[in-house]
């Protein structure tokens, strides 16, 4: 056992979320060193880089990342390099977090805070994998032209079949620990990535029998994802798809509050021996941002961030029993009638704190 955490809460809620998920580890899993350090905002504030150094050291020599959220208005016109975010695109870029995974719950008792009717969303439980290094956002060139004097620009979509691969796994093996349906997204009549990337999943399907396949053009599954939510279970889906596909899955919740999200990807320093299956490194974080209009007032959800942990626990620290602990005391802690301010819709609201403690009596 031991482990060890890089915690970096950042700013706006962040910090007060984060504590939050940091005692809900540290309530089920006394023997990980969690070393915090103050990134985004919070560093820029000091005349530190927003990733500063020594924050970026224990990311190296950690086994996770448990991240907040990074974002202040006061930076909003700088240069990327500038802004606090930025803390979050190095660590994205250094650790190629390829798989971005979103599991998204819909709890007993909160139906009515979802804009769909409550019985679409009812029992509601899927995942997104998004494809997070690919794409058109990063594929070149991509650049602002002038074409013999008429303004027009270019982005590149672009995949090689190991990156397809790697996703298309993630996503079966996922489903293979669930209810064993896979639905790989993309949009094959029109976009040759999109035939590229059947072709790749059609070729690793042979290799799980026990996963139910089916393949839906984006268009559709946006539809789907309103009209029959609940015949989702794993969905798999390349970059820019997989952005406004789990945009959309997040708000069949009613509250981005109770949304985490694991991005997992490949750390040099690690060593191949350590990059096993269920012990993959990466970072977590609640999907929200910093809520500025809700900081520094105790009364944030820290669902995101406390489910955050769970699915490190479950993804970098291959402890399963613990991460279905966290789980379950969060869905009877709804269960019991325990609500923030965000989904509280006229009943009594309790502060972060208050929660917090009613999951840590839970686990
Ligand atoms: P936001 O997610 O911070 O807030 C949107 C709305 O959701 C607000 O009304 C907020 O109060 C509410 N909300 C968010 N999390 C909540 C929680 N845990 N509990 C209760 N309510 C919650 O999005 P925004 O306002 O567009 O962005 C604010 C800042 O956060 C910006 O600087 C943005 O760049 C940054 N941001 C950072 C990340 C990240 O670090 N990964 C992600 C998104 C936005």
């Amino acid at each position: 056992m031991g482990a060890t955490v890089a915690v970096l809460p950042g700013d706006g809620i962040g910090p007060e979320v984060t504590r939050s998920a940091v005692a809900v580890l540290h309530a089920v899993r006394p023997d990980i060193t969690c070393v915090e350090h103050e990134i985004g905002g919070a560093a820029l504030r000091r005349g530190l880089p927003a990733l500063p150094d020594d924050a970026h050291a224990t990311c190296e020599r950690s086994d996770a990342i448990l991240f907040g959220s990074v974002g202040l208005p006061e930076y909003d016109s700088k240069p990327l390099a500038e802004r606090p975010e930025y803390a979050l695109f190095v660590l994205r870029r250094d650790y190629e977090l390829y798989a971005n995974i979103r599991p998204v719950r819909v709890f007993a008792g909160l139906e009515d805070a979802s804009s769909l009717k409550p019985e679409l969303v009812r029992g509601l439980d899927l995942v997104v994998v998004r494809e997070l290094t690919g794409g058109i956002y990063y594929g070149k060139p991509k650049e602002q032209r002038n074409d013999d004097g008429v303004e027009s620009a270019v982005d590149t979509m672009i995949y090689r079949a190991p990156e397809i691969e790697r996703i298309v796994r993630t996503g079966f093996e996922l489903a293979r620990g669930r209810r064993k349906h896979l639905t790989s997204v993309d949009k094959q009549n029109i976009l040759e990535t999109s035939r590229l990337w059947r072709r790749v999943v059609e070729r690793i399907a042979p290799e799980y029998p026990d996963v139910r396949l089916e393949h839906l053009l984006v268009d559709n599954a946006a539809m789907q994802l309103v009209r029959r939510p609940g015949d989702f279970d794993v969905i798999v889906t390349e970059n820019m798809f997989g952005d406004i596909l789990s945009d959309e899955a997040a708000i069949l919740t009613g509250s981005i509050g109770t949304l985490p999200s694991a991005s997992l990807g490949t750390r040099p320093s690690l060593g191949a021996a350590r990059a096993t299956a269920g012990r993959q490194f990466g970072l977590y974080e609640p999907i929200g941002g910093t809520a500025p209009d809700i900081a520094g007032k105790g009364i944030a959800n820290p669902t995101a961030a406390i489910l955050s942990a769970a699915l490190l626990l479950r993804y970098s620290l291959d402890d399963e029993a613990h991460a279905a602990r966290i789980e379950s005391a969060v869905e009877r802690a709804y269960a019991d009638g325990m609500r923030t301010a965000d989904v509280a819709r006229g009943s009594a609201p309790v502060s972060t704190n208050a929660f917090t403690e009613a999951v840590i009596a839970r686990l």
